[in-house]
């Protein structure tokens, strides 16, 4: 974990928006998000099904299947990549940002072997011999962790275990040396044990590549081993973020405090059902007035369903989403357009 959080941002999203169309009519899935990234920095973008985290994620990235960027900017080494052309896209993809998704099976081709694959990612960015980017690969399959490389290079996707797939993602992912992983629900299809590998690989990666990582979960226990700042979503929303020890150790938004009340610690009792946050994330059709929250609120009053919250900051980069804290000190974020990590 890097706690150099005073770094230059090398990913800063400024009010960011993204729209579907559907059946029903044009629904905003992300509505005016900020945050950043900076180098060497791990961000985790939390929040559950449907909150638009991982929407942000791939709108960065522009790999938005039926939806489009309708405001706001996505900056990256002072471009705006909402507004790059096709080809300067596809050069950043890979080369400078590289994404690991959820389910390696799907991103990986069963047809080929995973050496093929990997010498495949390396040479579309580098003009090396086919020999040279074997060696590369087998390299980076060493580093993250699959054993005897060397023969396991010419193994085919089925027949490596799914943790082991994954780190064959992130050996992809590495290929290029990205400057930013962005990595998309890495661990959700893996056991305990496992996640924990894989987690550690990311880790141990970061640091040898010094690679900026924007890890997208919906698990605070990941957020808590992993990230040096948390930014909190819900309905297509930033509603709480800061350094992960603050926002975890004393969560000022109710929905970041719901979300932590239902992560197991080593002192959970099993025998007890963990608090379970009341109701569903609120349809993009209808999202309802006010704070965006208050029907699941235990800590709602009537006006929230009146008033709709600014962000406000709360001091040191934090900013809570939430009319309790409305009158803090440290003013409104909103009103000047921007958060900032
Ligand atoms: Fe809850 Fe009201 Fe704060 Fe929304 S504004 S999070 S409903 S207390």
């Amino acid at each position: 974990m890097n706690s150099d959080l005073d770094s230059e941002p090398l990913l800063q999203i400024e009010d960011l928006r993204v729209e579907f169309t559907t059946a029903a009519g044009t629904v905003e899935a992300v509505s005016g998000v900020s945050f950043s990234v900076a180098e060497n920095q791990t961000v985790a973008v939390v929040g559950e099904s449907g909150s638009g985290k991982s929407v942000t994620a791939l709108a960065v990235l522009r790999l938005l299947d039926g939806g489009r960027i309708s405001g706001g900017r996505v900056l990256w080494d002072g471009r705006d990549l909402a507004e790059l052309d096709t080809r300067g896209m596809r050069r950043v993809r890979g080369d400078e940002i590289a994404m690991i998704f959820q389910d390696p099976m799907s991103s990986l081709d069963p047809l080929y072997s995973v050496g093929h694959q990997v010498v495949e990612a390396i040479r579309l960015h580098r003009r090396i011999s086919k020999r040279a980017a074997r060696e590369r690969a087998i390299e980076l399959l060493d580093q993250v962790g699959i054993p005897d490389p060397r023969s396991r290079i010419d193994a085919y996707p089925h027949q490596l275990s799914g943790g082991q797939r994954q780190r064959v993602m992130i050996a992809i992912a590495l290929a290029c040396s990205p400057r930013l992983l962005i990595a998309d629900e890495p661990t959700t299809a893996l056991d305990v044990t496992i996640e924990a590998q894989v987690l550690e690989v990311l880790r141990t990666v970061q640091r040898e590549y010094r690679t900026a990582l924007l890890l997208v979960t919906h698990d605070m226990g990941v957020v808590a081993e992993t990230a040096d700042w948390v930014v909190v979503f819900y309905a297509g929303q930033v509603v709480e973020q800061g350094p992960t020890a603050e926002v975890l150790g004393d969560p000022r938004h109710p929905y970041s405090t719901a979300l932590l009340a239902a992560v197991p610690t080593p002192t959970t009792d099993k025998a007890l059902p963990l608090a379970a946050i009341p109701g569903a994330v609120p349809s993009l059709h209808d999202t309802p007035d006010g704070c965006r929250f208050h029907p699941r609120c235990p800590q709602a009053w009537d006006e929230c369903a009146t008033t709709t919250p600014d962000l406000y900051a709360l001091g040191g980069g934090r900013t809570s989403r939430c009319l309790l804290h409305r009158a803090a000190p440290h003013g409104t974020v909103a009103a000047v357009g921007r958060e900032s990590a």
